[in-house]
């Protein structure tokens, strides 16, 4: 293929969906990173592994005294993540749920949080199990169904909580008409994203009116499968004050090698995203043609219920992809058990492709009744398509289809 053919198939697979962020690249490469912070002049910050800072005399420090409260590679971290999400602010955490433990300190008893129904499963256990103990009042909604959001805001409401795309069904949420409404409401109540699957590359929540952006890092921000981490972005000084108060008072701050390798990873994340989406969008189209295969979802595909949404909401689309393989479990497992590059394993927005079944996998805690509601039936597959070669990605999957039916039929 000539360079230009290339271009315009690279081109093609972006058109309709919204423009990149403006120098989106060129800051996850410099915001932070300035060498002339350190006095070696480094261009690539150092490990500060000290978790105690000499002072000048009591209490005068040159901006940091102990690594809980602040630490100069997190802050590296914390200022490219910032620039990334087109915030002032981010602290970054030990996990995706600490993430969400500390936004739920925001809130005291009493208090009422509103979710998506489909939110991820550690989030929903955070809720239901434990933030209910401390007396807060948590309700699910559908937030694709805006009305059903608005019907479930009460006096009490004081945060939202939405995700989108959500896990494992990609039900996909109007960010700006859900804030919009919300702050009607109440423009007191904190709007929380958990933008995990798209990244700060394909969606950009605090630009459609949502208060905070959080991550689960471990995902596609660091994208390489080997850091556990949580972000947590806003342009609320208010709010800022307080999440910092609270990073440190909880205290589930993250290691400073680990803040090196997830800003590491942020400097090719634009360049990672376009190659998931390419990817993941001709593995998407060949499911979705493939007559062993009753139903392909996928938020880059025109059949997606949200299409337009998605289109309007964002950059592009991740690696993730939910498909029913024709048949009963025992095809499902087959498929798996014989995909030969794709693993078998939890988590995603790595570099390399995974492959899981919800209903036995990251899903087994929902009970049997809401899984059958969700749509997380025995037949359903869940893939993380990561970075190699579009073509291996597709052989495999077409000989582990072929494993679960030897006949095509
Ligand atoms: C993984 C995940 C989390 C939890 O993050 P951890 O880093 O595992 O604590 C939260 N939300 C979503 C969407 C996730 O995929």
């Amino acid at each position: 293929m000539d360079p230009k053919q290339k271009q315009e198939e690279q081109g093609d697979i972006f058109s309709g969906f919204q423009k990149p962020f403006k120098s989106f690249a060129t800051d996850a490469i410099h915001v932070g990173q300035e060498p002339d912070q350190w006095k070696s002049m480094a261009v690539v910050p150092p490990i500060s592994l000290s978790t105690t800072f000499k002072q000048f005399g009591p209490g005068q420090h040159a901006g940091y005294e102990y690594s809980r409260s602040g630490n100069p590679t997190r802050n590296c971290l914390e200022q490219a993540v910032a620039a990334l999400d087109g915030a002032k602010y981010c602290i970054a955490v030990a996990s995706g749920l600490a993430a969400t433990v500390t936004l739920t300190h925001l809130l005291k008893a009493g208090d009422g949080i509103v979710s998506m129904d489909d939110v991820y499963g550690g989030t929903n256990r955070y809720f239901q199990r434990i933030a209910t103990e401390f007396g807060l009042k948590v309700s699910f909604a559908d937030c694709t169904k805006p009305e059903l959001l608005k019907a479930a805001l009460k006096p009490n409401t004081k945060m939202v909580w939405l995700e989108t795309p959500t896990n494992p069904m990609m039900k996909v949420v109007d960010i700006k008409a859900c804030s919009e409404l919300v702050h009607e409401h109440n423009k007191d109540i904190v709007v929380v994203v958990d933008n995990t699957f798209m990244s700060a590359y394909f969606q950009r929540p605090l630009a459609v009116g949502a208060d905070v952006c959080m991550y689960s890092a471990t995902k596609y921000m660091n994208g390489h499968s080997d850091v556990v981490m949580g972000l947590v972005s806003t342009n609320r000084e208010d709010l800022y004050d307080r999440l910092k108060f609270l990073q440190n008072a909880l205290g589930g701050v993250p290691s400073p090698f680990d803040c090196f390798l997830v800003n590491r990873g942020l400097k090719t994340l634009h360049v990672r995203m376009e190659r998931h989406f390419k990817n993941a969008l001709a593995a998407a189209k060949f499911l979705e043609a493939d007559p062993r295969v009753e139903r392909v979802i996928y938020p880059g595909l025109p059949s997606h219920p949200q299409y337009e949404v998605v289109k309007r909401q964002c950059t592009g689309c991740p690696g993730m992809i939910t498909f029913y393989i024709k048949g009963k479990l025992e095809h499902a497992s087959t498929f798996l058990q014989n995909l030969k590059m794709f693993a078998i394993a939890e988590s995603l927005g790595g570099y390399e492709s995974l492959a899981e079944h919800p209903a036995i996998m990251t899903h087994a805690s929902v009970p049997e009744k809401e899984r059958a509601e969700l749509g997380i039936s025995d037949t359903l597959i869940r893939l993380s398509v990561g970075l190699e070669d579009k073509e291996d990605i597709i052989e495999d999957l077409d000989q582990a289809l072929g494993a679960a039916h030897p006949k095509k039929n």
